[in-house]
């Protein structure tokens, strides 16, 4: 289905309010949920679970799994355009929706991202464009082919084709004997290997594409990661070397455009010693919607990727957002609330709240919690956005934050 403008405040043809329907109800899509009502309009989320944290604030919540046929159709009748808030929605389920309203990403696009193998043979297909390669890496979806793996691979890291995320269905093998254990502990599904690469940072890029295929790109962000989840992101100039981030924008729209990408898109690279003394750019995996990385946007930039994918999946215009302040975001995990008697991971019978007070009375401080009703360890709860006008202040503040939330020290 095309894509015509959906203005904010409007009525529909039927005579109700213009709606935006996003598939799934976690933290993304409550976000998003919050910026489409800040502008006027009307959601409805499709999430089986009640307390989900999207549903419990939107107008409508169709509580049914992804794949249910009257779900989906409730949806449909509910909705002029759909989005998605994470990437292991059925695809057909988006397709079906594809066929009655715009949907943005489409199933295409998100089918892509579901599957690390077509995944990767999209980034070499956009390569010769941006120069940004993958790492080196073999499809394994046969025993003949873990067999024939090339020597030079590694050491390596197995990953699961489908499903992993934060970490979840990689396992790093030193040698044949290993890989072969290790995919036999994943369950012999269809998996990548990848080499090993010297990472010496991370960072992600976020685009938004409209359905004109007009793009904008956010500022590049560098990203801490601790236990394979995203523990800090910071976004200022010297953040990432600024050749590095033009290339890493450059690949990201390339990415966004060779898949006719509508909405926002989200690609992680690492930057990698080139032997040479400098540093090089790999493209490792892209999320088909707002990213953990891209949060500081709400409190950093003049439009927030919740709203640039509000605006993409609306029709409106996308003016390229500006960053107005350095940022630094801080997730805030589930173990950040057991604290008592410095035990972490161990739910006490009455979790601690972690020193809000303390750390809101810092100025710059902009506190997002997803409103989830229990925290475990690990569990995403909330992160902190941190703003201030030089670069030396942000981090400064950050110090502040992260010693009140007793985390591990700036680039430590
Ligand atoms: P996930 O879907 O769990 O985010 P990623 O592919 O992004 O999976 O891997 C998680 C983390 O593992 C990365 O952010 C990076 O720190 C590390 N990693 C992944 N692949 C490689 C690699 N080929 N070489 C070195 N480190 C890697
Ligand atoms: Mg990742």
């Amino acid at each position: 289905m095309s894509f015509k403008p959906l203005l904010p405040g409007s009525t529909s043809a039927s005579g109700q309010q213009i709606t935006l329907g996003v598939m799934g109800g976690g933290q993304l899509g409550r976000m998003f949920v919050q910026a489409a009502q800040a502008m006027g309009y009307f959601t409805a989320v499709l999430d089986p679970d009640p307390a989900s944290p999207a549903g419990l604030i939107s107008h409508f919540h169709i509580q049914t799994p992804y794949g249910d046929e009257q779900g989906l159709a409730q949806l449909m009748q509910r909705c002029e355009a759909i989005t998605t808030e994470f990437e292991n929605v059925p695809a057909p389920a988006l397709g079906t929706l594809g066929a009655h309203r715009p949907v943005a990403p489409s199933a295409a696009c998100v089918a892509v991202a579901q599957d690390r193998i077509k995944e990767k043979s999209h980034f070499v297909q956009c390569a010769p464009l941006s120069g940004v390669y993958p790492a080196p890496y073999a499809a394994i979806t046969s025993a003949e082919l873990l067999a024939a793996v090339p020597a030079d691979l590694l050491p390596g890291i197995l990953k699961t084709a489908r499903l992993g995320y934060d970490g979840k269905g990689q396992v790093r093998v030193n040698n044949r004997d290993e890989l072969a254990a290790a995919w036999a502990q994943l369950g012999g599904v269809s998996c990548v290997l990848e080499k090993l690469m010297p990472l010496q940072a991370e960072c992600s890029v976020i685009v938004a594409r409209g359905s004109d295929g007009q793009s904008v790109s956010f500022p590049v962000q560098a990203n801490t990661h601790r236990d394979g989840i995203l523990a800090l992101t910071a976004v200022y100039e010297g953040a990432v070397p600024a050749v590095l981030a033009e290339r890493a924008r450059a690949s990201t729209v390339a990415i966004a455009n060779h898949l006719n990408y509508v909405g926002v898109l989200c690609v992680e690279y690492f930057l990698v010693d080139d032997g040479q003394g400098g540093l090089d750019l790999i493209v490792n995996e892209m999320a088909p919607r707002p990213h953990n990385s891209g949060h500081y946007t709400q409190n950093a930039c003049d439009i927030s990727q919740f709203e640039a994918q509000v605006r993409a999946l609306a029709g409106l215009p996308l003016p390229t957002p500006r960053q107005h302040s350095p940022a630094i975001m801080v997730n805030l995990l589930g173990d950040l609330w057991f604290d008592a008697n410095g035990v972490r991971a161990q739910p006490s019978a009455q979790p601690v709240s972690p020193p809000w007070a303390q750390v809101l009375a810092l100025s710059g401080t902009h506190l997002h919690l997803y409103g989830k009703l229990s925290a475990r360890p690990g569990r995403k709860m909330g992160h902190l956005n941190i703003t201030a006008p030089t670069v030396a202040e942000v981090r400064e503040t950050a110090a502040k934050v992260l010693a009140l939330l007793g985390l591990p020290a700036l680039d430590a």
